[in-house]
């Protein structure tokens, strides 16, 4: 938390510059990689190398950004006014290599350890759900191994993907074999679809992680699940990593691996406001793939959903 207001950053108003004008950064906030005066920032990684089925999600941070633009400063549903307690930037996107996924892992290993070297946290728009094991690398460096709330389709633990260690349906197998994520603080919500054997969503149970099916999320709130999570968390520094095809595709079908019978938009609020007061050290929204979605509903929710991530994260993280 920065003293006297006047220096924090604020988004560009749509009194001062029409909504629809201006350089598209997150949220028209100042494009920054100063990271010395952040406490948290955006982050573009433009990938879809690590995507199985449709690609696409190279073009997700660019349109997030575009999309954006509607957002304004205060939190109507919770009253928290982000911008009010925390500076906040938009860092740009990652130089990843679009044709080495092995040299891209590295590269933002090596990038959000800059940021969090820095204290400031990463919240991080993808591309395809490969990135999160290389982000994961970089907080476990800097935090120790972290709790997990992760919002997806699907489980996201393959072993291997045509014989690679490194895919989109590979990295909290990944994170779970090199100690990254707290097994028994891992939470897997909206889960469903069809899978390889009826066992599939077993693996991650066996090791201590709780499974949320999307079916045991229908007609409910996910409010006492929440309750339930941030009990069974506590203190403990946690990752949320949220798969826009968590959602249904009736609300986001901009991606590249739809399931039907997910999660609605409400459900997905309940989840993020639900990790308010969960010691949040890093976040992604991933999978949002533009060209399944010429509407730019799906990047508009995406860019939402980030908003609300937002206004969990802890001003306590703030060392400035
Ligand atoms: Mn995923
Ligand atoms: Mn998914």
């Amino acid at each position: 938390m920065i003293d006297g207001s006047q220096r924090l950053n604020r988004p560009l108003g749509g009194n001062d510059m029409p909504r629809a004008g201006g350089i598209a950064t997150m949220m028209r906030l100042p494009h920054s990689r100063d990271l010395a005066d952040l406490d948290i920032c955006f982050v573009g990684i433009p990938m879809d190398s690590g995507a199985s089925n449709r690609s696409g999600t190279r073009h997700g941070p660019r349109q997030i950004r575009t999309e954006s633009s509607l957002i304004r400063p205060c939190n109507l549903g919770t009253g928290v006014a982000p911008f009010s307690r925390s500076q906040v930037a938009d860092y740009g996107d990652l130089a990843i290599n679009t044709f080495n996924i092995m040299a891209s892992c590295d590269i933002i290993t090596r990038e959000i350890s800059r940021i969090l070297d820095h204290a400031v946290v990463p919240l991080v728009m993808g591309g395809d759900h490969t990135l999160s094991y290389p982000v994961l690398r970089a907080v476990r460096a800097r935090h120790g191994p972290v709790a997990l709330v992760h919002v997806d389709a699907h489980a996201d633990t393959s072993d291997m993907m045509f014989g690679e260690k490194i895919a989109h349906g590979t990295p909290f197998r990944r994170a779970f074999d090199e100690g990254l994520i707290l097994p028994e603080k891992t939470f897997q919500i909206g889960l469903r679809g069809s899978g390889y054997t009826p066992e599939d969503l077993d693996w991650g149970r066996e090791r201590g992680f709780e499974v949320v099916t999307a079916e045991m999320c229908w007609h409910k709130s996910l409010v006492p699940l929440m309750d339930r999570i941030r009990q069974r968390i506590g203190s403990a520094k946690t990752y949320l990593s949220f798969d826009i095809d968590s959602l249904d595709p009736a609300f986001a079908p901009g991606t590249g691996t739809v399931e039907m019978g997910g999660l609605t938009t409400i459900q997905g609020l309940e989840i993020v406001r639900g990790c308010q007061g969960l010691n949040i050290v890093g976040a992604d929204l991933v999978e949002v793939s533009p060209p399944y979605d010429p509407t730019g509903n799906t990047a508009l929710i995406a860019a939402q959903l980030l908003f609300e991530i937002l206004c969990v994260i802890p001003d306590a993280n703030a060392g400035h």
